[in-house]
């Protein structure tokens, strides 16, 4: 992973080099013992995935992780930790979901939370908190879902956010009272693949007014976005995502100085508002991966276990028989 960074840099000119401080909390707080025995239970194909959460919530509080329970989604368990989201796979498309709203977080903040950090694997993940609608919030802010979802819809195709009771509680409000999506893992970049409908004449399918159903505008055929998303293959899923250590600083340990790269901020897809302010946001909206894996969902519990092994030696190495920290423990060590 070195090499990686020392491409950052170089992909700086001389004297604009800046250079900052970068947090992770799943460095500081997930000891690597830690995530192998969550990957571990990702793996698990024999129960489902609400029976996966106790198992989890059991091992947090083996690894003494100061979290307090969020919830379950379909895929993913969320915790809150000391003030940010940490979403959690419970399988293997839970991983995807971290993956995509890391990735595409960058291209629709603020309309979507902020996604700090996430596995190279799509483990876990770091998301900026806000605060989920209720069913008031639903009906006082769809005007102001309206725009926000038309922006979106102009380049991506996006499941479970349109304007439905059925999708509310994938929508959150900020301190500073402005609206946003906390739950987009059903994104699919339009560039990637424009979705087509079956009929004799393809036509490229388009949202209802609400973006809730899509419709063909050749035969007028009417589509859900489950529908749609059958027809996507777990290839072209992992193809579009592509490698995201390649979209994010990668940290070694939990706090780490690096050069900044402005590539890895997010971008001016829209203007944030003014006077935006997030009580949360320390990480100053760079995004952080870190190389548990090079080759995505394949062979990741085999890096797992590499990384433990170079993690060990290099304890060994340094403390030279001194104590180590029982509780705290991460892959480079701690300042
Ligand atoms: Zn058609």
């Amino acid at each position: 992973m070195e090499k990686k960074q020392s491409d950052n840099i170089l992909s700086l000119h001389g004297d604009e080099k800046k250079k900052k401080v970068f947090r992770s909390i799943i460095k500081e707080l997930f000891p690597v013992e830690l995530l192998i025995k969550i990957d571990e239970i990702s793996r698990q194909h024999d129960i489902d995935n609400n029976s996966k959460t106790p198992e989890i919530i059991e091992l947090l509080h083996q690894y003494n992780v100061p979290f307090e329970p969020l919830g379950n989604g379909t895929n993913r368990y969320g915790i809150l930790v000391n003030g940010y989201v940490v979403k959690i796979a419970l399988d293997r498309m839970g991983k995807i979901d971290n993956q995509r709203e890391f990735k595409y977080s960058k291209m629709l903040y603020p309309s979507v939370v902020k996604v700090y950090e996430c596995a190279t694997t799509g483990l876990v993940a770091t998301f900026e908190y806000v605060t989920i609608f209720t069913l008031d919030d639903f009906y006082s802010y769809q005007e102001e879902m309206r725009p926000i979802l038309r922006e979106i819809s102009e380049n991506f195709l996006v499941g479970d956010i349109g304007i439905s009771t059925d999708n509310y509680v994938n929508w959150g409000i900020r301190n500073d009272e402005s609206i946003c999506i906390l739950d987009f893992a059903y994104i699919y970049s339009l560039s990637y693949k424009g979705f087509k409908c079956t009929c004799e004449d393809e036509g490229t399918l388009q949202f209802d007014n609400d973006f809730v159903f899509l419709k063909c505008p050749m035969c007028g055929k009417k589509w859900s976005f489950s529908d749609i998303r059958k027809r996507i293959s777990k290839a072209d899923e992992i193809n579009e995502i592509g490698d995201i250590s390649k979209i994010g600083y990668i940290l070694h340990k939990s706090e780490e100085i690096l050069v900044e790269n402005p590539e890895f901020s997010p971008h001016d897809f829209k203007k944030p508002k003014k006077n935006r302010k997030d009580k949360h946001n320390n990480h100053k909206g760079h995004t952080v991966t870190y190389d548990t894996s090079e080759e995505g969902q394949k062979n990741a519990l085999e890096k797992l276990n590499n990384i433990m092994e170079e993690y060990k030696n290099e304890q060994e190495k340094k403390t030279h028989g001194k104590q180590n920290c029982k509780s705290r423990r991460s892959f480079g060590g701690i300042k």
